[in-house]
């Protein structure tokens, strides 16, 4: 077992994977999983797209990296396509989701210096496990044994108006949240609740920071979630599909905020390498096509997940926004995951009890239905 030279610290599926084609993965042994948790809402257009495998050939053979010492001209037309969709101004490229969170903290905390910066972030939330955005990171278990974060932050509960309102003051530096939960158990953000913490951190002085991680780049059926709130806020984070596996995140700043990041303050080797910007172009051209079919495939997704729930007592709630589920239930769901592992079921548990389907933007229904055949079989055993 070579396996035993890696760290344990993932408590992983048995199941070996040698390739992928579409919403299918297929093992070393040769058998075949419906993908519905696109490792972890990264693959989004499925395995070994077309376009995505040309574009990676293609650019591979020209130049893999060139470090941010020059220009490539992937980087400022991805900087230039991200601005135009999310309404910012700037782009800040790195390697992921938790490295572009560090990007939009340090630019809070620049901001606030001298005087610490003072967060408003939201319990259950999850931005990364480097130490800043772990700082932020609503899941005491999750920080346990890596603090004190010498960050001051103030969690509140996602969609507590009144928490909200309390907490945002003109000592705030920033509130940070993520449109929809997704670590935390797909919980989606209220429009309402978004727009007043626009119009709070407005009045107080302070900056929305959006992580957009796992619900932005069509995932909700939105180039960005917090567009369903028609809010802009002053720092977008983005990663996971941008690259189509492929590691990128970017970080988008208004022009205000983008000052707080001059010459020397930050920067990375990799982010924003020629490869994975031109990928991640032709990730953005696939999602113009993809998106708006997102919403229709989400709710025939939901109509099925509503169907199951009848069926099955154990499932306590059915939560979603777009392509993102979170099916509750009242028990573990971990026995559930494997038992789905063994009929051929890809999907995941989060928080114990939720079991997270992420599908890619290409399902068909049918797909719907062997993943929720599937789901019917194993909720019908108790494990
Ligand atoms: N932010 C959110 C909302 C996430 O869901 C994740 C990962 O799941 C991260 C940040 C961290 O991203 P990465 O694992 O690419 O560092």
């Amino acid at each position: 077992m070579r396996e035993k030279y890696l760290l344990e610290n993932y408590d992983r599926y048995s199941l070996m994977v040698d390739s992928g084609e579409g919403c299918y993965v297929t093992a070393a042994d040769g058998k075949r999983y419906l993908d519905m948790i696109t490792g972890l809402g990264v693959n989004a257009f499925g395995y070994a797209h077309p376009r995505i495998t040309a574009a990676i050939v293609k650019q591979a053979a020209r130049c893999v990296h060139t470090s941010n010492l020059v220009f490539h001209r992937h980087q400022g037309m991805l900087a230039e396509r991200l601005c135009h969709l999310s309404g910012l101004d700037r782009a800040f490229f790195s390697n992921s989701g938790t490295e572009a969170m560090e990007a939009a903290l340090k630019a809070v905390r620049a901001r606030a210096y001298p005087r610490p910066a003072r967060l408003v972030a939201l319990r259950g939330s999850f931005h990364g496990r480097t130490l800043g955005a772990l700082a932020v990171t609503g899941q005491p278990a999750l920080q346990h044994r890596f603090e004190p974060f010498g960050v001051e932050v103030d969690f509140i509960e996602p969609n507590d108006h009144g928490a909200l309102r309390a907490a945002v003051n003109e000592q705030t530096a920033a509130v940070v949240l993520e449109p929809v939960l997704g670590e935390g158990g797909i919980y989606p953000l209220e429009t309402g609740l978004l727009q007043q913490a626009r119009e709070l951190t407005e009045r107080a002085g302070a900056w929305l920071v959006a992580d957009e991680t796992q619900c932005g780049l069509g995932r909700t059926g939105k180039y960005f979630a917090y567009q369903w709130a028609m809010i802009r806020p002053d720092i977008v984070v983005t990663a996971k599909p941008l690259a189509a596996g492929l590691p990128l995140g970017a970080t988008l700043f208004t022009e205000p905020a983008a000052q707080f990041l001059p010459p020397h303050s930050h920067g990375t080797t990799f982010g924003g390498g020629p490869l994975a910007c031109r990928v991640a172009l032709e990730f953005l051209s696939l999602l113009d096509e993809a998106l708006p079919r997102i919403c229709e495939l989400s709710n025939q997704m939901r109509q099925r997940l509503d169907g199951l729930r009848e069926r099955h007592g154990v499932i306590r709630e059915i939560r979603s926004k777009g392509l993102m589920y979170g099916i509750q239930l009242a028990r573990p769901g971990r026995p559930y995951v494997d038992a789905a592992l063994e009929r051929g079921l890809l999907v995941n548990c989060t928080q114990e009890t939720v079991l997270r389907l992420l599908p890619p933007y290409i399902i068909q229904l049918e797909q719907m239905d062997e993943a929720v055949k599937i789901l019917d079989d194993v909720l019908s055993e108790a494990p």
